[in-house]
């Protein structure tokens, strides 16, 4: 053996994963996508009735429709549709109360939209960590960091660094495995921060019994492309706050005041519409939710069962008392195998098997690099560790 040997040998943790998840999905004969939307139903007829009727804008009934159904799924009483996540978390926040100059406080660990929405306020994310089992906020780090850099000034968190008020808590179910609300809840209480959930990728996924999004003053779902169910582009608000309901379609419809004919808006207000050709495809889509969650779920056990023997990896499992919407399944490398990621991924991408990494930490990111910021080593660990494998629902079929 010469002493290169060993660099051009493929770590035996890749082989194994690789191996296992082949064994879940067969041989690629073309590359599997990471997520796909699938289009089994309706969505042709519903999409052709917009057209032939020329309902194809920002009014129609399956924009209607398409709220009811999300209330129905969600249980929440009111849903409002807007453009897409983004624009959903955007006004979430408003609706909370957040202000230009104050402070959300959030996970680093999420898509760029979560601190992005706060961006477009004016206000600064101040980023905490997440823990181990659903990946979401760790509720008792972050209760030991505000204790050490936060206090009530007349009720009102408030760093004490900066002196911002720190407005709210946005917490985001990764991968759609709920995280744990009632820790959270109550972190959000103590310090009177108004709670936002990003429920983006949670569509379907429930903790202890009830959908996600009911935790939150308000919450955000997303219907892009690559989410569980798609309208193409999309998004939605929830709340079981009726003044806050009607407020969230007021400010994502221009803040115009109902009338026969005058157009008059009495806010700056926002054009977030859903359109309704969105909608109808969001319709037919919302009727397969329960078989694409079904088959997710099975396609997720597969992926555990065939990793359960693989050493020096896991699968992330779904947390205790919830059930997940497993939108991207995720393996887990022990902290040993942290240095065998890339290889993984290029091995999986290179068999066909489309596979990522977690996303950049938003604290990496040159626009959120000065923005405070808690103790972070759990996600900048998880960071090192986590790849996601090829996740729709017709993988199990
Ligand atoms: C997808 C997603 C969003 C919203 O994305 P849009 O593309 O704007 O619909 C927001 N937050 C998270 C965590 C997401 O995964």
């Amino acid at each position: 053996m010469t002493a290169t040997t060993p660099l051009l040998e493929t770590p035996a943790v890749v082989r194994d994963v690789l191996a296992a998840v082949r064994r879940v999905l067969g041989p690629a004969s073309t590359t599997v996508a990471l997520h796909e939307p699938e289009f089994a139903g309706r969505e042709w007829e519903y999409v052709k009735e917009c057209i032939d009727t020329g309902w194809v804008s920002s009014v129609g009934s399956f924009v209607d429709r398409f709220e009811r159904d999300l209330q129905a799924i969600s249980g929440c009483a009111h849903a409002i549709a807007t453009a897409n996540g983004t624009s959903a978390l955007h006004v979430c926040l408003l609706l909370a109360g957040v202000r230009s100059g104050d402070e959300v406080v959030m996970p680093t660990l999420t898509f760029i939209a979560t601190a992005n929405a706060v961006s477009y306020i004016g206000a600064t994310p101040h980023f905490v960590d997440s823990e181990a089992v659903s990946l979401g906020v760790d509720a008792a780090k972050l209760d030991a960091h505000l204790r050490d850099t936060a206090h009530l000034v007349d009720g009102v968190c408030t760093n004490r660094r900066t002196g911002a008020p720190m407005r709210a808590l946005v917490v985001m179910h990764v991968f759609g495995h709920p995280c744990d609300l009632d820790a959270l809840v109550e972190v959000a209480q103590r310090w009177r921060l108004v709670l936002v959930e990003d429920a983006a990728e949670s569509l379907g996924a429930t903790y202890r019994g009830r959908h996600t999004g009911h935790a939150g003053l308000v919450s955000a779902l997303s219907f892009n492309g690559n989410k569980v169910v798609t309208t193409g582009g999309g998004g939605a608000i929830l709340t079981n706050d009726p003044a806050l309901g009607r407020r969230a379609k007021h400010l994502t419809t221009t803040a115009r005041v109902p009338h026969r004919w005058n157009f008059i808006h009495d806010e700056v207000g926002f054009n977030y519409r859903l359109p309704n050709l969105n909608a109808a495809l969001g319709c037919a889509q919302l009727e397969q939710l329960d078989s694409l969650l079904a088959r997710k779920r099975l396609l997720a056990r597969r992926y555990e069962e065939a990793l359960a023997g693989v050493e020096g990896a896991r699968f992330l499992a779904e947390p205790p008392g919830t059930a997940s919407s497993f939108w991207l399944n995720a393996i887990v490398l022990d902290p040993a195998q942290s240095a065998d990621r890339d290889s993984l991924l290029a091995a999986l991408n290179e068999a066909g098997y489309m596979s990522r990494p977690l996303w950049t930490l938003m604290h990496r990111l040159p626009m959120y690099r000065d923005c405070p910021r808690a103790d972070l080593t759990l996600a900048e660990d998880m960071e090192a560790r986590v790849v996601n494998v090829p996740s729709s629902a017709k993988l199990a079929a």
